[in-house]
């Protein structure tokens, strides 16, 4: 166990969680309505991450499914990110964020429990697969 690690990166999901929420917010890549890519900064270390958000419309009623995934990213795919056209092709963002990866899953399904939990797998785009 690192203990100098910051609570961004910390194992405790709920403090990572409200360290990415107060992070700074460098660009947005995406911006739609219901489907949203942006880099932000944590502010108490530094560390940048991507944040990849998506709403899934169902049409019953306001309160739709959300997915996050926010995954910690270097300063060199932080710029390869911001140069990519991620907007005209969402999949450019797992050729340059690839490999097996370490990230914040946070799904909140319609009437049912919400899952909060740091992942190691292969990178996905919620509401893409
Ligand atoms: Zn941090």
């Amino acid at each position: 166990m690192t203990s100098d690690r910051c609570i961004c990166l910390g194992d405790d999901c709920l403090a990572a969680r409200e360290a990415i929420r107060k992070a700074e917010h460098i660009v947005g890549l995406v911006d739609e309505s219901h489907f949203i890519v942006s880099i932000l900064r944590c502010v108490g270390c530094g560390q940048h991450f991507l944040s990849l958000f998506c709403e899934r419309v169902d049409w019953a009623d306001g309160d739709d499914p959300q997915t996050r995934v926010v995954v910690p990213v270097s300063a060199d795919e932080v710029q390869r990110l911001k140069t990519a056209n991620v907007a005209a092709d969402e999949n450019a963002i797992l050729e340059i964020v690839a490999n097996e990866r370490r990230f914040l899953y946070h799904d909140m399904p319609k009437g049912a429990a919400e899952t909060l939990a740091w992942k190691t797998r292969t990178l996905f785009i919620p509401g893409h697969d």
